[in-house]
């Protein structure tokens, strides 16, 4: 039997350092590569092997696939929503290329399974905002968006047209304390707690009523891992599954951070994001997830602030 080995790409940003952490402890610390542009993340020296890698140079990538013999890929390199906005041809180019690289790679090499991350941001203005379905308009109006909608195309083709098994989930805004956002719109929702914290006030870029549909890291982890652990049979979504966990506004984080520091106070000005933030869903219908492959969230808005505090 072939043995797992994984190469992790953005293994540095914030998803791919626990991710990689996870999958270490899953597979073994010398069977999971971790790779980025970037120096190692200091929570990840000495857990296991760490390449410099720009997933952009295709040739480089193809020479440590074979190097290393993988047979799973991560790709979580990208440009986010609200960086991607300030450099639209380079968000659509990296985003883009990055993705193409590996999916070919993986159809030249038949690596047996391929990661890559979707996103609420494919959704748009025209898209039903209260439970958004797995299947409905999808006329996303950020170049992050479009980059991704046209990702999960590309990821269905592959699929489809060469039977490369790659799956995916449009993840919500995603909370954590371990590794910082790297430039979202829902960078918010992270940067409250240290600023809470810290200083006991907060100025969020979104205004107070502003809902999106959001994620604590252990349970986009456990999700992403248990799409891939899921047999393939079970996977009927090969573009990328709707995911879902809770869905609040900053006024409602923030009176639950009241409820931890009571002297904490929020105020609001909205700035280029908040347009952004008015294209997105307020919270996602992700029944497919649950029926498919038993996805079940576990972190709530409460239990989630509960677990930050204690952590950062
Ligand atoms: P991040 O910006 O924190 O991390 C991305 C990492 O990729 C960084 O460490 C960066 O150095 C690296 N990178 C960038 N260009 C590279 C290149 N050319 N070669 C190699 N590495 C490169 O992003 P994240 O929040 O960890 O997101 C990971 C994935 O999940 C992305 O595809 C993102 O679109 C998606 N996603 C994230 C969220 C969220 O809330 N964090 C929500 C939805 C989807």
């Amino acid at each position: 039997m072939k043995k797992d080995k994984i190469l992790v790409i953005g293994a540095c940003g914030q998803i791919g350092v626990e991710l990689t952490l996870a999958l270490r402890k899953m597979y073994g610390d010398a069977n999971v590569v971790a790779s980025d542009l970037r120096e190692e993340h200091d929570l990840l020296k000495g857990t296991g092997p760490y390449v410099s890698l720009d997933v952009m140079n295709k040739e480089m990538l193809h020479v440590l696939i074979i190097r290393h013999n993988i047979t799973q890929v991560y790709l979580l390199a990208a440009i986010l929503s609200a960086t991607g906005e300030k450099n639209p041809l380079l968000a659509w180019h990296i985003n883009m290329q990055s993705l193409l690289n590996v999916l070919d790679i993986a159809k030249e090499e038949n690596i047996d399974k391929v990661y890559w991350p979707s996103s609420i941001a494919v959704f748009g203005p025209n898209s039903p905002m209260q439970d958004t379905p797995q299947h409905t308009i999808i006329e996303p109006t950020t170049i992050y968006g479009i980059s991704k909608f046209a990702g999960e195309r590309w990821c269905e083709y592959y699929n489809h047209r060469y039977g490369v098994d790659v799956r995916s989930l449009r993840y919500p805004g995603l909370i954590s304390y371990k590794s910082a956002p790297g430039g979202g719109t829902t960078d918010y929702a992270v940067e409250i707690f240290h600023e809470a914290k810290e200083n006991k006030k907060y100025t969020s870029f979104l205004s107070e009523n502003t809902y999106l549909p959001m994620m604590y890291m252990p349970d986009a982890i456990r999700a992403t891992i248990e799409l891939m652990e899921a047999d393939a049979s079970k996977i009927s979504v090969r573009s990328a599954y709707n995911l879902s966990a809770m869905s609040f506004s900053p006024k409602e984080i923030a009176a639950e951070i009241k409820k931890h520091i009571p002297e904490f106070a929020i105020s609001y000005e909205p700035d280029y994001r908040q347009q952004i933030a008015d294209g997105w869903p307020n919270s996602m219908d992700d029944s497919l997830a649950r029926a498919d492959w038993g996805w079940k969230h576990e972190y709530d808005l409460e239990k989630m602030t509960a677990d930050m505090f204690k952590n950062i």
